[in-house]
């Protein structure tokens, strides 16, 4: 239903939150928040963490203040259930553990959220069962974190790039990974997402609706179509559903407020 992320250099839960906050009139049943986590100390370790709830999204704010969940670069939704019925097993953000030892570790690796629907999820599903991955939800955006995962060789763009290829459906997805703590990568086909340039330290944002990034950035790059979007500290790239790189406007939004 609805996506912010963010790459910045200070704590950028609270705004991805206000961001969720801004967005819940388009109405939702449950909502999350995944970071890269610092990593204080043994109550608060590192790597990517996150918190669900299927209550309000000011008691999303609430429970991420009291588990001191903060981080630099992260993405967050509010979700309104298509497949898998609200819970909060089934909110995003989705976690890839991997197979083998990783997934042991319990730690995620990839984290990932989406709108729209993915049609072939069950096909998806089950090749990836036959690879080992294990299904946390009942959710069709899982799919698609396991499949990041299968793909991943070092560089997230490639392992969203080639995991689209193999989408059939309507998504806008925004995706972290453990390795790298500086980038989010976003796609758009048949769901609304955009770029915000921000305005201090480089950071830059991705959103479902320029609307969430209200007060913290006019700049606004609207993605096309089959656009896949590369989102680091100071630049973005973009390129288009052809794979070839190309340069959307920055547009200066009114002010909501
Ligand atoms: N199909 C996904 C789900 O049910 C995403 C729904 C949405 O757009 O919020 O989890």
């Amino acid at each position: 239903c609805g996506i912010v992320g963010a790459v910045s250099t200070r704590n950028i839960v609270p705004i991805l939150v206000q961001g969720l906050q801004r967005l819940e009139y388009r109405g939702y049943d449950s909502c999350g928040v995944a970071v890269h986590a610092a990593g204080t100390d043994a109550a608060h370790p590192g790597g990517l963490q996150r918190a669900r709830s299927t209550a309000r999204v000011a008691e999303l704010m609430a429970q991420v203040q009291a588990d001191r969940l903060e981080g630099a670069t992260g993405i967050a939704h509010t979700r309104w259930a298509t497949h898998g019925a609200p819970a909060v097993h089934n909110a995003h953000p989705h976690f890839s553990h991997g197979t083998g030892a990783e997934a042991a570790s319990r730690a995620g690796r990839i984290a990932l959220v989406h709108n729209g629907i993915i049609e072939n999820h069950d096909q998806l599903r089950a090749a990836l069962q036959a690879k080992g991955y294990v299904f946390a939800s009942q959710t069709d955006t899982e799919v698609i974190a396991h499949l990041v995962d299968s793909l991943y060789d070092g560089d997230l763009f490639s392992a969203v790039q080639a995991a689209v290829a193999q989408l059939h459906g309507a998504y806008a997805l925004a995706v972290i990974c453990k390795d790298e703590p500086h980038r989010v990568v976003g796609a758009r086909a048949g769901s609304p997402l955009i770029l915000g340039v921000g305005q201090e330290g480089g950071e830059n944002f991705l959103a479902s609706d320029a609307m969430a990034l209200a007060g913290v950035t006019d700049q606004i790059v609207y993605l096309e179509e089959g656009d896949l979007v590369d989102v680091q500290l100071g630049r973005h790239w973009v390129v288009d559903a052809s794979g070839r790189p190309v340069t959307r406007p920055v547009k200066t939004v009114l002010a909501h407020s």
